[in-house]
């Protein structure tokens, strides 16, 4: 059931070098690419600007190539990409599915509680019917229905959320400008004619918002396979902006072995220790999806 032929892509956002989490997605998008015979893209998600570091898309793609990862066609970058996002705003914005909103975070939070999926706000849709009072508009926001949107995850399952309860109508365009991850991931897997993705767990709760915004634009919806993350010790993501440390990039086969057996697979010593051209071909007949456990994180120890 899985498309062919498979693209599959990898995309990381230059806010810091590369570190053993993202390694893991990039071992296991890889794996799962060319097991199944697959092309593998690699797009630089940079379009949040303010979060973005300098060098860090030129440092993380020479982590990948230094690690031996082979990606098919241009790296495409975000931040090149706005007139796109803009382009599919305005459609949306003629369909009348998004409207301008006014509110501030204080003034949402005052009266909505932490969304249980991802610590950020339910929207209470107090825009949703017009701008009242003159309030000058800040964000954009694409209307959700109230009603369950469930897909089947490669890794962990059987997905449902219902958009309305646990996010509201979310953001296309910030109140800063900048256009949202939710809206670049969608146009930018359609664009580059994604139909297999397979990233980080802790995108899990956005997977529904991202599949709604596909059927408004009328774009098809990727299969997806959620990998468990990293945590520290208190379970907490491990993330560049929690200054995760870098991956050495000299580290070769035995920082991707350590990222495959974090994914459930067991790898021997002469692999591990091996160089790089026997670790692929090895680790490209071992991969098997049904390893990976379906877990949301862990903590290596
Ligand atoms: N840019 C996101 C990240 O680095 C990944 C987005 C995705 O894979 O959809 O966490």
């Amino acid at each position: 059931r899985l498309p062919a032929p498979y693209r599959g892509r990898f995309a990381p956002s230059p806010t810091g070098p590369l570190h053993f989490g993202s390694l893991v997605a990039a071992v296991g998008s890889y794996l799962d690419a060319r097991a199944n015979g697959g092309q593998w893209l690699l797009r630089i998600e940079d379009v949040d600007q303010p979060r973005t570091l300098p060098g860090a898309a030129d440092e993380i793609l020479r982590t990948l190539e230094g690690f031996g990862f082979a990606w098919d066609g241009e790296v495409l970058v975000q931040s090149q990409r706005l007139d796109l996002y803009h382009a599919e705003l305005v459609r949306l914005q003629l369909d009348g599915e998004v409207y301008p909103c006014a509110c501030s975070r204080t003034e949402i939070a005052a009266c909505s509680p932490p969304r249980a999926v991802d610590g950020g706000l339910v929207y209470p849709g107090t825009c949703r019917n017009g701008l009242r009072g003159g309030r000058a508009a800040r964000a954009w926001r694409l209307r959700v229905p109230d009603t369950t949107i469930a897909f089947g995850d490669r890794v962990q399952g059987r997905v449902e959320q219902n958009l309305d309860r646990a996010v509201g109508d979310f953001i296309l365009l910030r109140a800063d400008g900048q256009y949202a991850y939710q809206l670049a991931v969608v146009v930018d897997d359609a664009a580059q004619g994604i139909n297999a993705v397979v990233r980080g767990v802790d995108l899990l709760d956005s997977t529904p918002r991202q599949i709604w915004l596909q059927q408004r634009l009328a774009l098809a919806t990727p299969t997806y396979a959620h990998l468990p993350v990293v945590t520290n010790a208190c379970g907490e993501k491990l993330a560049k902006q929690t200054q995760a440390p870098a991956v050495d990039r000299s580290a070769g086969s035995a920082a991707l072995a350590a990222a495959l057996r974090f994914l459930g697979h067991t790898v021997p010593q002469e692999i591990s220790s091996g160089p790089l051209r026997d670790f692929w071909p090895w680790a490209i007949a071992a991969w098997s999806i049904e390893r990976v456990p379906a877990r949301r994180g862990i903590f290596p120890g």
